[in-house]
C-alpha cells in the first residue's frame, strides 16, 4: 500500500497525483485518507507490505471531472500568467493514464488548455484598464526535433524548429505565432494544429505517445493609454528578438515602456513507461527517457534550489524541452506537474515508478 499525503502549498513546484477510474475490476482499491491523503492497496500486494512507503504531494484527484481539476492544479497558475508570470503546467504519466483527457479534454469534459483560455478571456474582459496581446504557438518535440504544428502543411519550408540564444535569452524559430482575440480563434488554431500532427505521421497512436507537444500563450500587456514605443523594453521573459506577428501593423507586438510580457505553457508529455520495442530501445526510447529524466532532474533542482535558497546547476541544456523552456522555468515562475496514473493491476509498475518521479521532483 502507499500512503500520499498532501504537503505545503505556494511552492514553486506543485505535484499533484491523478488517478483515472478503473477499467479493470482488478484495480487498485483506492482509500480516502488524511485531508488529501490516499491509500493506494494494489490487490495483490496489500499483505506484503508491512510499512507502505509515504509519498507526499500538493494534491490528489480523482474521477471524471476536469472542473476540480483545473481549479486545484491549473488555476493559479493561469492567475498568475495574467499577472506577468511565466507559467508551465505538465501532465505526466504513462500512455492512457489520461494525460490528453486532463489537459485537453473533450466536449463534456473540457480539460486544462480550454479552461485556460477561458479564464483568460475572462480576465482580460474584467481589466480594461490594460490592453492585451496573445499569441499562441503548438509544436511537438519528437526524438528531439521540435516541429511547428502550425506551419501550414503544404508548404515547402521545413516545419522544424530551432533554438537560439542561450540561458534566459531563449527564443525559437521559425515558428508560427498566431495572434487569438477569442476562444474560437484558439480553438481552430489547436484543431489546426492537431490535424497537422496526425497527418504528419503514418503512425498516429505510437507517434503521440512518444512526443511531447507543447500549447504555448505569450501574453502582452500594457496600460490602455500609454504611448506606442518603438523600442520594446518592459519585461521581455520569453526572450527577445521578437519573432515577426503576422497580419499588419495592428497586429505587431505591443510596445512602449511597462510592456508586461509572460508565458503560460501547457504541456502534453510523452508517455512516461519504458521501451516496448527493440527499435524504441535502441533509439526513441532512448531520447524519451533522456527528456523525461532531465525533466526531473531539472524540475527537482528548481524546486530544492526555491526552498533551500540555493543556486545549484540547473541542466537545462540536456533536452530540447528543457532548454527551450528554461526561461519559463527560471526565476520567479511557477510550475505544475501532474502525474496521471492508471490504478489497474497490471499498470502496478509503471505507476510506482510515475509515485517516484512525481516523488523526486518535490
Ligand atoms: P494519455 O494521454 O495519457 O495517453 P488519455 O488521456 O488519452 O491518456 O486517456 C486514455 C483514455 O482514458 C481516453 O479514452 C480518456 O478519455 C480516458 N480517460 C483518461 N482519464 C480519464 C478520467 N479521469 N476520467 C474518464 N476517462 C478518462
Ligand atoms: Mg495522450
Amino acid at each position: 500500500a502507499l500512503l500520499l499525503q498532501d504537503r505545503g502549498k505556494e511552492d514553486k513546484v506543485m505535484v499533484s497525483i491523478r488517478i483515472r477510474p478503473t477499467t479493470s475490476p482488478a484495480a487498485w482499491e483506492v482509500t480516502k485518507g488524511q485531508p488529501r491523503g490516499i491509500k493506494l492497496f494494489p490487490q495483490y500486494g496489500r499483505s506484503t507490505l508491512s510499512s507502505p512507503p509515504q509519498f507526499n504531494f500538493d494534491e490528489i484527484l480523482t474521477g471524471s471531472e476536469n472542473k476540480p481539476v483545473y481549479n486545484a492544479v491549473a488555476r493559479s497558475h493561469v492567475c498568475a500568467a495574467m499577472d506577468g508570470y511565466n507559467a508551465v503546467v505538465f501532465a505526466y504519466g504513462q500512455t492512457a493514464s489520461g494525460k490528453t483527457f486532463t489537459l485537453s479534454g473533450n466536449e463534456e469534459q473540457p480539460g486544462i488548455i480550454p479552461r485556460a483560455m477561458k479564464d483568460v478571456f475572462a480576465c482580460i474582459r474584467r481589466t480594461p484598464s490594460r490592453e492585451y496581446l496573445l499569441r499562441c504557438s503548438y509544436l511537438e518535440i519528437y526524438n528531439e526535433t521540435i516541429q511547428d504544428l502550425l506551419a501550414p502543411p503544404s508548404s515547402t519550408t521545413s516545419h522544424i524548429v530551432e533554438i537560439h540564444g542561450s540561458g534566459s535569452n531563449v527564443w525559437l524559430s521559425p515558428l508560427r505565432e498566431e495572434v487569438v482575440t477569442s476562444l474560437k480563434g484558439v480553438r481552430e488554431v489547436l484543431e489546426r494544429g492537431n490535424a497537422n500532427r496526425r497527418t504528419a505521421t503514418t503512425n498516429w497512436n505510437e507517434r503521440s505517445s512518444r512526443s511531447h507537444s507543447v500549447f504555448r500563450l505569450v501574453i502582452e500587456s500594457r496600460e490602455r493609454g500609454e504611448s506606442m514605443g518603438s523600442a520594446a523594453s518592459g519585461r521581455s521573459t520569453p526572450g527577445p528578438p521578437r519573432p515577426p506577428t503576422p497580419g499588419g501593423p495592428r497586429l505587431q507586438a505591443l510596445g512602449g515602456r511597462s510592456v508586461q510580457m509572460s508565458a503560460l505553457s501547457l504541456i502534453d508529455l510523452a508517455g512516461s513507461e519504458k521501451a516496448t520495442s527493440d527499435r524504441e530501445r535502441t533509439k526513441e526510447g532512448k531520447y524519451i527517457n533522456q527528456s523525461l529524466l532531465t525533466l526531473g532532474t531539472v524540475i527537482g533542482t528548481l524546486a530544492d534550489n526555491a526552498a533551500k535558497h540555493k543556486a545549484d546547476y540547473v541542466p537545462f541544456r540536456n533536452s530540447k524541452l528543457t532548454r527551450m523552456l528554461q526561461p519559463s522555468l527560471s526565476g520567479n515562475a511557477r510550475i505544475s506537474v501532474i502525474c496521471t496514473i492508471n490504478p489497474d493491476t497490471d499498470a502496478v509498475g509503471e505507476s510506482t515508478s510515475t509515485l517516484s518521479f512525481a516523488q523526486r521532483i518535490k
